[in-house]
């Protein structure tokens, strides 16, 4: 895949960039580990004071930054703004946290005295997708500057700008050369990165192939790797739950970020006695979308992120009426220019249907009916993926136990899954592993040097 901006309102080629040459990426690596030597010797103070630098020129940039994410992968202008927010609150937050969450840690052995340290491991490399681009970023970047890691980045190619920008940023707040690098390379190319002995580490988001690639190297190379993959989320809606409300976050659950979310709200199971009522309301909400330039701040559905993504999913929803399901709304592509999808309802999807395991990446629903909330466990919890999970009932306490049932990294009662920065993002099963964001998230590429003192 070659590098370049396609703005995908229109699917015009803006820009196209040079993949960097070996000799420069050798270099760029040489770099960062020269530069690991001297950042690990920083005093937390000094890493903190950076982080924030960071994050205040993210915030003074922030408009400039968004029409760059709309411009590449056609998030709304708004989302794009408060992606920019919620990256800044990351740096942010590691700069408060870091020192504390790094501190050593006492241990009651047997006999004598003992405590860990949490030392860096060195270059540590991540593999970032198009459909947060800064967001994606400042959770691998913030926690490992904070260690002491120095950070190879090799953004999608689908968002060069936005990659260049972020690399600006530590340039402009004065982080030292090689602390944080950005690579314009392919795929490919990364996960070869993976064997050199220089890297420490592996992040990446992305897709199955891709984590799974990155993986078998990171695993023939004895390499620590963090994967965050897709997700198929179901969003469960018992009969005692504010219809009205779940109807209101299960639309922005499906359609936040054009649907390109990896916690979006995908497989919508509801429970018969409430079934038709909440079918007809969300549908007519789904129905009412205005569709449009992600730029115009009165659109509330833009474009997928390419034109392949949108020819994809209309391909996965063609196929899954070939197989049995019904199509209650959309299904067809708006005659526009760009990659556009409309908001589409398939219902009467069966286990035997293809699109029952997949996970759909844009603004299609899959609604199942379930007699009842052991129904709905089970249909949750029956799919490769184990990402996120949303339960929507008033009684918190049943809610609470149905959690506990569910095969995912995270439940969300009465709201959509959403991500903070001191909160654990992840997944298990094909969703990968490992957490980002929160205390855990700076675990991740740490060692924990036993110091015992008999
Ligand atoms: P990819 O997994 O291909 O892209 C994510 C990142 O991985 C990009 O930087 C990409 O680089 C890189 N990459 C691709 N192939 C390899 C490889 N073999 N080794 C190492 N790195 C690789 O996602 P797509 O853009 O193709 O999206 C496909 C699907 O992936 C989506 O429909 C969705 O299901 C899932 N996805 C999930 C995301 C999430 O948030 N969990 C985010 C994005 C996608 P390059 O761009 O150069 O190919």
């Amino acid at each position: 895949m070659s590098i370049q901006t396609v703005n995908p309102f229109n699917n015009k080629v803006v820009q196209s960039f040079e993949e960097m040459s070996e000799v420069t990426l050798d270099n760029l690596v040489a770099q960062s580990a020269e530069a690991f030597e001297s950042w690990k010797k920083t005093s937390y103070e000094h890493r903190t004071e950076m982080l924030i630098k960071v994050s205040k020129l993210m915030r003074e940039r922030k408009a400039e930054l968004a029409k760059t994410i709309t411009l590449e992968m056609g998030k709304l202008i708004a989302q794009a703004e408060a992606e920019i927010d919620l990256s800044a609150d990351i740096f942010d937050y590691y700069a408060e946290h870091g020192p504390t969450f790094l501190a050593d840690k006492y241990l009651n052995p047997k006999f004598g005295k003992a405590y860990y340290k949490q030392s860096p491991l060195g270059t540590i490399l991540g593999v970032e997708p198009w459909n947060f681009p800064f967001y994606q970023v400042a959770r691998f970047a913030a926690p490992n500057l904070m260690i002491g890691n120095t950070v190879l980045v090799k953004h999608a190619s689908m968002v060069p700008q936005c990659a260049i920008a972020i690399e600006k940023l530590f340039i402009d707040a004065g982080v030292p050369v090689g602390v944080y690098t950005n690579l314009l390379i392919s795929g490919k190319r990364a996960s070869a990165l993976v064997s050199d002995t220089r890297i420490k580490g592996v992040s990446l988001t992305g897709s199955e192939e891709a984590g799974s690639s990155i993986a078998e190297q990171a695993g023939k190379y004895i390499k620590k790797s963090v994967l965050e993959l897709g997700g198929s989320d179901a969003y469960i809606v018992l009969e005692d739950a504010d219809i009205d409300e779940a109807v209101k976050w299960g639309i922005i659950g499906r359609i936040n970020n054009n649907g390109e979310c990896c916690v979006a709200a995908k497989r919508f199971i509801v429970v018969q006695e409430i079934a038709d009522e909440f079918l007809e309301k969300f549908t007519q909400q789904m129905k009412n979308l205005v569709l449009g330039d992600p730029m115009n701040p009165k659109t509330q559905l833009g474009p997928l992120s390419s034109e392949d993504a949108a020819v994809h999913i209309a391909d996965q929803v063609k196929k899954a009426i070939d197989a049995g399901a019904k199509l209650l709304l959309g299904g067809t592509r708006t005659n526009c220019e760009g990659a556009f999808m409309d908001p589409t309802i398939l219902t009467d999807i069966k286990p035997e249907n293809p699109v029952y395991y997949q996970e759909l990446f844009g603004p299609v629903v899959s609604y199942y009916v379930v007699k009842d909330e052991n129904e709905a466990i089970k249909l949750a919890n029956d799919s490769s993926y184990g990402l996120g999970c949303s339960i929507f009932s008033n009684n918190i306490d049943r809610a609470k136990n149905i959690a506990n049932h569910i095969d995912a990294g995270m439940v969300t009662i009465n709201h959509p899954t959403w991500t903070t920065a001191e909160l654990p993002f992840g997944g298990t099963k094909n969703s990968g592993y490992g957490r980002e964001l929160s205390e855990l998230g700076i675990q991740e590429f740490v060692n924990r040097k036993l110091v015992r003192i008999s």
